[in-house]
């Protein structure tokens, strides 16, 4: 029973969507790399969805926040200036529109920040060794930063519903008799059930390409050396002998992305030349305890990160 009121409060929304998109096409263009993104959901749903998210991780008992000022202090001077860089970016109207929250969270061994849509940021403190310093909090801060205003869960979760709808017309007319599982399937992973995973999604290389590019741009105008995205690479290539931190698991192979950001910083640097540079102090010293039984192997050489 509970499970036939569910499908009926997510299908009629989500064919909504799935036939608002049909009819307006749901495409908008990247301001800065030209490339059209499909976008069934729109930014206030995912706004909303990244806020429950935020709110239900921060009601985790598990998830512990730090309460150390020298852990709180660097990640909130570096998201004030992504933010009021963000508000000038040609992301201006999402970046004003968006309700910015930042926390720190107390894990010393997961090497992982994100940001959702709508604002909410989330920086591990397992994350400092690798951003060394404010410059690396800023170039991590900025990726993320630019998949939340770049819309790059609407479109990976509008990618979804297209993959397990198959979005036939058939489709919509036996969804609307509520009697197709798939499609139903479908809106209760983006409109509800699933939003845990949905919002989540990894991101597409296209997605991490773009959001490196764009995030060194909005670090350097920031007030950050954008050169930091590239000593952060080296270093997360350095220490990925075994396993990739969850940061980096579904992200380009490092030299790939090296190379990319080299080629980017010209034309961030030119940005960062003109704009008047944030005081970058070092992060507070953060040593991860070892696994379990892995001091015995050594790294693996050669492992490659997606
Ligand atoms: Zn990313």
């Amino acid at each position: 029973m509970e499970y036939l009121v569910l499908m009926r409060r997510v299908q009629w929304p989500l064919l909504g969507v799935l036939l608002g998109s049909l009819i307006w096409g749901g495409c908008e263009t990247n301001p800065y790399t030209g490339r059209s993104q499909l976008l069934m959901v729109s930014a206030d749903e995912m706004n909303q969805m990244g806020a429950s998210q935020y709110n239900q991780m921060l009601s985790d008992p598990k998830v512990v926040l730090s309460k150390d000022a020298r852990e709180i202090d660097p990640v909130k001077r570096v998201a004030a200036r992504i933010i009021e860089a963000a508000k000038r970016s040609k992301y201006s109207q999402a970046a004003k529109s968006f309700d910015w929250e930042v926390t720190v969270i107390k894990d010393d061994n997961t090497q992982n920040a994100w940001a959702l849509p709508g604002g909410k940021i989330a920086v591990y403190t397992g994350i400092f060794p690798m951003a060394k310093d404010e410059a690396g909090l800023a170039a991590i801060m900025g990726h993320e930063v630019i998949h939340a205003l770049a819309q790059h869960g609407g479109e990976r979760m509008s990618q979804n519903v297209i993959a397990q709808a198959g979005l036939t017309v058939s489709n919509i007319g036996l969804a609307i008799l509520g009697v197709d599982p798939t499609l139903n399937q479908a809106a209760m992973q983006v409109m509800g059930v699933g939003v845990q995973t949905g919002i989540l999604l990894p991101f597409s290389r296209k997605h991490e390409s773009e959001a490196d590019y764009v995030g060194i741009l909005l670090a350097a105008d920031a007030g950050y050396d954008p050169r930091e995205a590239v000593h952060i690479w080296e270093r997360m290539a350095a220490a990925s002998g075994g396993a990739p931190p969850e940061f980096l698991s579904t992200h380009p192979a490092h030299e790939t992305r090296i190379t990319d950001l080299k080629g980017w910083m010209p034309e961030a640097l030119a940005l960062y030349e003109r704009v008047s540079k944030a005081s970058v102090k070092m992060l507070p010293l953060i040593t991860a305890s070892p696994p379990p039984s892995s001091s015995s192997s050594p790294p693996k050489k050669g492992a490659r990160f997606r």
